[in-house]
């Protein structure tokens, strides 16, 4: 059975117990993701399963995915980008403890505090979040089309010759 996640949460705990969490949360309350968002409507639908895997490791495993608002650099207009985002998590209490790790986890530091789940899986959108975000080729809005645009200083005299064309008929 999956419940809805808590805000804070035991990590040993929830892997002793196997627990299971899976739902949705609005992304308009992940206040890390909100600051590399152009809109933050929408949720993200989530799966975690804690447990021990077969080497005695306490692990996090999932996915999450969402549809994010990212603004384009090149034409700053917002665009949808679909994450969906694998979720191996290993947790650990030190940071040897996390070298040792095999390349298939990532680590969680875990101290005396209680984990914030949430902030998981905003990582986890974080980090599909492009540095530069932008349109694919050919798919701004208004097009950037630099092959066929004229420079300015081109049109100008074009322009002026029309209007001098113009000005001799109406005389
Ligand atoms: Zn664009």
């Amino acid at each position: 059975m999956s419940i809805d996640l808590p805000l804070l949460l035991d990590p040993l705990r929830a892997t002793r117990h196997c627990e299971h969490y899976a739902g949705s949360l609005e992304l308009q309350c992940c206040e890390r993701l909100t600051p590399v968002l152009a809109r933050s409507d929408g949720v993200m639908e989530y799966q975690l399963v804690f447990g021990v895997d077969n080497d005695r490791r306490s692990v996090i495993k999932g996915w999450v995915k969402a549809s994010l608002w990212l603004q384009c650099q090149r034409c700053l207009e917002p665009f949808p980008f679909p994450v969906h985002s694998t979720i191996a998590l290993a947790v650990v209490k030190g940071l040897d403890e996390a070298e040792r790790l095999p390349e298939v986890y990532d680590p969680v530091l875990i101290d005396d505090q209680p984990l914030r789940p949430q902030l998981l899986l905003e990582d986890e959108l974080l980090l599909a979040v492009p540095v530069v975000p932008r349109h694919e080729d050919g798919m701004c809005q208004p097009p950037i089309d630099t092959q066929t645009k004229p420079p300015a200083d081109e049109q100008h005299p074009f322009a002026d010759l029309a209007q001098w064309h113009a000005a001799r008929r109406s005389t």
